[in-house]
């Protein structure tokens, strides 16, 4: 079945529209007799499309409650009309239907059908039917259909682009735009939960010299493996994030100022033990510098001041003599 579709309303009517639906061949159906019990079908279901018997009382209110909604808002309501009333309202004249259809886009259905369908077992439905009223319904379904499809496809490519957008394509880790976006959240996670969390910077030593000496192609090989073994070696809730070149960030959580020392120490060793192996002739030791900071009470929730610190650290490795972890935070009178 290629959508779902969930039919509210009396037996009879659930019964008529559940066979006259059937014959479509691309929904598959799920039946409520009432608005309520549609409620929590449509929440946890989140069917295509909802078929609803005007006359039930409520089904307007539904409507209005799933497209206040944004995450249900999409789902394609169609309302039918097949006696002559609308809730309570009784409808015997062309104004009050249409009084009666305005009614109902406003509280937010998609469409208002009028169908003169005699609700009875589908033979009989079908054989007592104007055939032009029921191409009517099955356009309509059609119609529906293809706009939740639309809204889908539209959907996955936005989480596609969104995913793209976020992803160093080099490296294939998450890149500055994704640190930047993740770092608040963590740090709100972080107080909220009332657990540290610590941000490691890394700069890889003497970058400049591999590309001077080898090339950029063979600087953009060693790049690519440094990322693969640092996202291969990390704890399965830290992050790596390229921040820029030849440098790296990784948020720690659940890790505090006492641990912090002895992952960096270990992430450094990871990378300088083994050299990397950029051809079958060509294997190069790469060393990196690390500065590392704990999220403070006092520091933003934006994070600004939590990486300035690490930051100062990593430049102090830098100074040191490279291939280090400096872990002190600098004096605060900054
Ligand atoms: P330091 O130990 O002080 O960090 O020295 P360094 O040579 O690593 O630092 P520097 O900032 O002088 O050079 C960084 C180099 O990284 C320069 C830049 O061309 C190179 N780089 C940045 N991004 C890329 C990239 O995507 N591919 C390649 N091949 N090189 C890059
Ligand atoms: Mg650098
Ligand atoms: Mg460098």
């Amino acid at each position: 079945m290629d959508a779902s579709i969930l039919i509210v309303g009396s037996d009879d009517f659930v019964d008529t529209f559940s066979s006259l639906v059937e014959k479509l061949s691309i929904f598959a159906i799920q039946v409520a007799s009432h608005p309520r019990e549609a409620m929590s079908l449509v929440q946890a279901q989140q069917p295509d499309l909802l078929l609803l018997q005007a006359s039930e009382l409520g089904v307007l209110d539904l409507c209005q409650q799933i497209k206040s909604q944004s995450q249900l808002a999409w789902i394609y309501c169609i309302v039918i009309q097949t006696a002559p009333t609308l809730g309570h309202m009784q409808l015997s004249d062309p104004t009050l239907l249409l009084q009666a259809e305005i009614q109902a886009l406003q509280m937010g259905a998609d469409a208002l059908l009028n169908l003169p369908i005699p609700l009875q077992p589908e033979s009989l439905a079908l054989e007592r039917c104007d055939p032009l009223v029921l191409q009517r319904l099955y356009a309509q379904l059609h119609a529906g259909q293809q706009r939740v499809q639309n809204h889908r496809d539209l959907m996955r490519t936005n989480d596609l682009l969104s995913a793209i957008a976020l992803v160093d394509p080099l490296t294939e880790l998450n890149n500055r735009r994704a640190f930047e976006w993740e770092l608040p959240r963590q740090i709100q996670n972080s107080r909220d939960r009332e657990v540290p969390i610590s941000l490691l910077m890394l700069d890889i030593d003497y970058f400049k010299r591999i590309n001077d000496t080898y090339g950029h192609v063979v600087g953009d090989r060693a790049l690519k493996l440094v990322s693969a073994r640092l996202r291969h070696n990390l704890r399965f809730y830290d992050t790596p994030f390229r921040y820029g070149g030849e440098e790296f960030v990784i948020l720690l959580s659940d890790t505090g100022a006492d641990e912090v020392g002895a992952i960096a120490t270990r992430i450094c060793d990871l990378i300088s033990s083994q050299p990397f192996s950029i051809s079958d002739s060509l294997e190069l030791t790469i060393t990196i510098s690390a500065g590392v900071s704990s999220l403070q009470s006092t520091d933003d929730n934006r994070g600004v001041s939590l990486l300035h610190r690490a930051d100062q650290n990593l430049l102090r490795a830098k100074a040191r003599g490279r291939n280090q972890v400096v872990l002190s935070d600098p004096p605060t009178g900054k």
